[in-house]
């Protein structure tokens, strides 16, 4: 998956339960008001003035009263905080801390009342570097847009509120508008955690909508205007793949979806994925056809996502984030078959493909092989129970039919957990169902009937080259500094140096599914900076793939 992997699993900006829990309404109501400046793309600075209304606050001398994330992985200094002033039904409020390394502020007094937090944030584009997680504020055009964690205070309470979003546009360009993950403009949201402003995404100014007037559930926004890319296009698209995954998912009425884009220079295709929304990057090297198997991606997410794990939440995404597409005509067999066969090149190369699941969670830091493994090994165990359920039931049901099943007692609010997904694949298959799953787990091998994607693909084993950066480096003040180069490596024959200070962009996982992608790096040496490309791969191994059969028509190979 092209996604930025790291950027949701350090922020553990997961999918979380829509606002719509509603609690009782006698629930006090907290307020916010967010006002932004005036905003320039051209010199990369603004402001955003935030004030946060917390009533009925009891919160003790010296605890801690409130925190914002300041800083994120690739920020090259902590997020500002200025004119903070906090006030309770006593007055003035003087609190401590602060400090970027732990982002907490206690009170100095017993705090009492309502509590009013105000404060400054100002906004620097240059506070960005490479592989930046797509959360910073950030200006686009005459807007910005952040992560509610990092624009928002979050007090120390646990009680449920209310909670009213205004937006103060007055000092932003006229015709400009906030929208966030919970709707246009100012909105009431019923009882619920502050956790939920954390995980969603704000964003004001004169924006750009597709569509241009809202109809129905599915809305993305964007601000600023890039003349290398339009994303109108890809963005109606993505609405009706939006209505048709919601048919497929069988859905009453389709639910709100909204695509929050913006523009990152450094690790575009990156994203995150929150409650009914979706932040997606774009920028150099991005293709429209990465950016549908994104999108497709994080929509299959919005509906199949649970707490079962990465085999069965990014296993079943992988799965369809072609296969759905192709079958809503929105993509042609040739994408589909080219996405299925990087999923299969990645997982068939990967040197620990046979690791169980239960090590890769713990080891998550420690290998990229193993960060990947649960989506490649996953959507390979689903074509596989896929191909076995149609065959048993002479093509009537398909491993569709469990997803769907699960995606109803979800909705339902009855348990979602392995064991009913194992009682399903019983079900469905005998006992085959959870020996598969059993050795899915344990790490055995994941490997789909020559037939399985359809009447029109065969499997053929070929030897593919393994992904091999080639050289291993260490972070200084310098950047990052080549410590050893692979001997034979392509690195090592293209001319990288131990010594050597590097700077790339490219997220390993995107490297590492692509056999033939090259890979450019510019290399600082004796004061001289230049380019070294080359095709970061070592041994050839053996792998599958799956070619089209020749003879057998386009229109007969929908499965
Ligand atoms: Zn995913």
């Amino acid at each position: 998956m092209r996604i930025n992997i790291y950027a949701i699993a350090a922020l553990t900006l997961a999918l979380s339960a829509p606002p719509c829990l509603a609690g009782p309404s006698t629930e006090p109501e907290l307020q916010l008001r967010i006002k932004p400046g005036p905003m320039s793309q051209s010199t990369g600075r603004g402001e955003v003035e935030v004030s946060l209304t917390v009533p009925g606050v009891r919160i003790a001398a010296g605890a801690a009263l409130f925190s914002l994330t300041t800083q994120s992985p690739g920020m090259r200094a902590p997020q500002p905080v200025t004119d903070l002033a906090v006030h309770d039904a006593e007055g003035p409020v003087r609190v401590m801390g602060g400090s970027p390394s732990a982002p907490r502020w206690t009170s100095t007094r017993a705090v009492r009342g309502d509590l009013v937090i105000h404060y400054r944030l100002p906004i620097d584009n240059a506070l960005e570097h490479s592989d930046l997680p797509p959360v910073n504020l950030r200006i686009d055009g005459d807007g910005f847009s952040t992560s509610g964690r990092m624009l928002i205070v979050q007090p120390e309470v646990s009680r449920p509120y209310r909670l009213a979003i205004n937006w103060d546009l007055s000092g932003m360009d006229p015709g400009a508008e906030g929208v966030s993950t919970f709707g246009d403009g100012n909105v009431v949201l019923p009882a619920g955690s502050m956790r939920r402003l954390a995980d969603s995404i704000f964003m004001a100014g004169r924006l750009n909508r597709e569509p241009r007037k809202s109809t129905g559930a599915f809305s993305a926004v964007w601000l600023g205007d890039d003349s290398s890319f339009d994303p109108r296009p890809l963005m109606r698209w993505t609405g009706e793949l939006h209505a048709w995954m919601s048919r497929f998912f069988r859905d009453k009425t389709e639910p709100p979806y909204r695509v929050f884009l913006r523009h990152n220079p450094y690790n575009p295709s990156g994203g995150v994925a929150l409650a009914r929304s979706f932040l997606v990057t774009y920028g150099p090297g991005v293709t429209d056809a990465g950016l549908k198997t994104l999108l497709a991606h994080e929509m299959t997410h919005t509906w199949t996502s649970n707490d079962l794990g990465k085999w069965y939440n990014e296993g079943n995404a992988v799965h369809y984030q072609a296969l759905l597409p192709w079958r809503a005509h929105l993509r042609p067999l040739g994408e589909f078959q080219k996405d299925l066969n990087l999923t299969a090149a990645r997982y068939y190369t990967n040197p620990l493909m046979h690791a169980p699941d239960s090590e890769i969670a713990p080891n998550f830091w420690k290998s990229n092989w193993l960060n990947v493994l649960p989506y490649d090994r996953g959507a390979m165990y689903f074509a596989v129970l896929d191909g076995k359920i149609r065959k048993k039931s002479g093509g009537k049901r398909s491993v569709d039919d469990l997803v769907r099943a699960m995606v109803n007692r979800a909705r339902a609010g009855e348990p979602v957990t392995e064991a009913v997904w194992v009682g399903l694949l019983r079900q469905a298959l005998g006992p085959e169902g959870p020996e598969i799953h059993r050795s899915m787990m344990a790490g055995g091998l994941m490997l789909p009937a020559s037939d399985d994607f359809g009447p029109c693909f065969r499997r053929k084993q070929i030897p593919i080259r393994r992904f091999e950066l080639g050289f291993d480096v260490a972070s200084s003040d310098k950047g990052r500094v080549v410590r050893g180069v692979t001997l034979g490596s392509e690195a090592a024959k293209a001319g990288v140096r131990v010594g050597d200070i590097v700077s790339y962009s490219f997220t390993t996982e995107g490297l590492m599914r692509d056999p033939t992608r090259t890979l450019t790096i510019e290399v600082t040496r004796d004061g001289r900076t230049f380019p070294i490309t080359y095709l970061p791969r070592g041994k050839a191994v053996d792998a599958y793939q799956w070619e089209r059969i020749p003879g057998v028509p386009d229109s007969t190979c929908l499965y």
